[in-house]
């Protein structure tokens, strides 16, 4: 059996159903792409009192949200350090960024808990081994700077690590207790279906196609309806389109694949992630790899932009998997997906004043699964004016596009030989 589809759409039970907008209605506020950033903000914003209108194009987790991994990463990229973060955000802004990633997985957990989201949650810890001896000198010399943020990280040596991972090739590493898997298209639904019960008014298969001045505020039309209302918020991620250009030209959109294997064998799930906590190692090209509730591996990353990624995705990506896991003999993809992740320069979030009025979050950089769930608890009471624009996690800035930000989404790919041809020489011979 071959899937050509995600798995998680597979294994989902059915969405809350969000009917299309086809009238003209008034709101407090619009929050348009309905991805955790905006389901959770809306949420958030209605729990502060607001009425919300929520506009996705498609249906909830329709983008990244539905798509990812599932991985619950309480940490920016660990090459990000407190100095690295002032130098982008300012110390301010950087000691609040940092607070609020250490705590974002504890945030997603308790959502889940509240609002008693069934999405095969587990909160076992995410791991990052090194992928050579010395990544993982390196690593090492992060962790008093990751427990200085707060994360709640221990470091594991290499045979501690083997127990954790079953996976012999990789060395000690990092584990962020807090951090954990889920189902990401359940835990969409189950955001929806929270912001729905709070009073959300969530409509699918409604792109906006324009936001025009309206008065002190905003008409924010539809194909077949409109929503008046004075603050809009834009959560659309790397799926913006032609909608606002500025926005758009502020991110690097990157393409990435997904596979999944056959159910495997009980015995192998007992020493390879034996307490389902993921695992992404320090490669450039990362190792990612997690076991879905119905016994599959899961892993992926980014395919050089050729004709026929998807099928090259499958075939790159289960070799590697026969080459990381020893014990796996046969390896059959039944499903396979792609999705888009929304890139900054700095590998950091942004938080961006389009117009007065008009405010965008965009730039989680793959690390977006409880980073997103954490800004919109924030947000909702923001857009509430139950908090100041100064207070916030991130600075409030104008959009600042990105040089040929167009094609800018190939230089990862365009990278990867490279990357992929260094991370196998520091695996064998550092
Ligand atoms: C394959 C893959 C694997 C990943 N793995 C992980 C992981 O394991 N852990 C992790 O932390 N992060 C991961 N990420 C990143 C993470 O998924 C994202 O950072 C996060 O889901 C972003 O959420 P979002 O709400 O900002 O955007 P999205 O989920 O992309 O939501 C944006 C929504 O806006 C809608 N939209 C766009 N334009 C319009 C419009 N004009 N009108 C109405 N709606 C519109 C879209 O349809 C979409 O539903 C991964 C991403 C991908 C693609």
């Amino acid at each position: 059996m071959m899937e050509i589809g995600s798995l998680w759409e597979a294994i989902t039970p059915a969405a809350p159903k969000c009917a299309k907008l086809t009238d003209a209605i008034t709101a407090d506020v619009v929050v348009v792409g309905a991805g955790f950033l905006g389901l959770s903000s809306a949420l958030h914003a209605a729990k502060a009192g607001l009425d919300v209108v929520l506009l996705e194009s498609h249906q909830p987790g329709f983008g990244a949200s539905g798509r990812n991994t599932g991985f619950v990463v309480p940490s920016l990229k660990t090459s990000l350090g407190p100095a690295e973060v002032v130098a982008a955000l300012g110390a301010d802004h950087a000691g609040r960024l940092l607070k609020l990633v250490a705590g974002s997985g504890r945030a997603v957990f308790d959502l889940i808990s509240r609002y008693d989201i069934d999405c095969d949650a587990v909160q076992n810890g995410w791991l990052q081994p090194a992928h050579s001896r010395a990544a993982e000198e390196v690593l090492h010399g992060r962790m008093p700077r990751l427990v200085a943020a707060g994360v709640d990280a221990e470091w594991l040596d290499r045979d501690a690590m083997l127990k954790r991972t079953g996976l012999p090739s990789l060395h000690g590493g990092i584990r962020v207790a807090s951090g954990g898997q889920i189902t990401p298209l359940a835990y969409a639904y189950g955001l929806a279906r929270a912001a729905i019960s709070a009073g959300v008014r969530l409509f699918g298969d409604s792109p906006v196609k324009s936001i025009e001045p309206d008065g002190q505020g905003w008409r924010v039309r539809t194909a077949a309806g409109e929503v008046r209302a004075r603050r809009v918020l834009m959560t659309t991620n790397a799926l913006i389109g032609n909608l606002l250009p500025e926005l758009r030209a502020s991110i690097i959109p990157a393409r990435v694949f997904q596979i999944a294997t056959q159910p495997l064998p009980r015995p192998l799930r007992e020493t390879l992630l034996p307490d389902m906590a993921p695992v992404a190692d320090t490669r450039r090209h990362t190792f990612a790899l997690r076991w879905s509730p119905d016994g599959r591996l899961v892993t992926g990353g980014m395919v050089p932009p050729l004709p026929g990624r998807m099928a090259l995705a499958r075939r790159l990506f289960a070799n590697r998997l026969r080459r990381m896991v020893p014990d796996l003999t046969e390896v059959r993809v039944e499903y396979s997906w792609t999705g888009m992740i929304a890139g900054t320069l700095d590998f950091l979030p942004r938080m961006m004043r389009i117009k007065p009025g008009i405010d965008a979050v965009i730039g989680c950089n793959g690390r977006g699964v409880a980073l997103t769930t954490a800004l919109g608890r924030e947000i909702g009471p923001w857009l509430a004016g139950r908090m100041a624009d100064a207070d916030l996690t991130l600075p409030l800035t104008a959009p600042r596009p990105i040089p040929f930000s167009r094609i800018s989404g190939l230089g990862p790919h365009l990278i990867l030989p490279v990357w992929e041809a260094r991370d196998a020489f520091e695996a064998r011979f550092r």
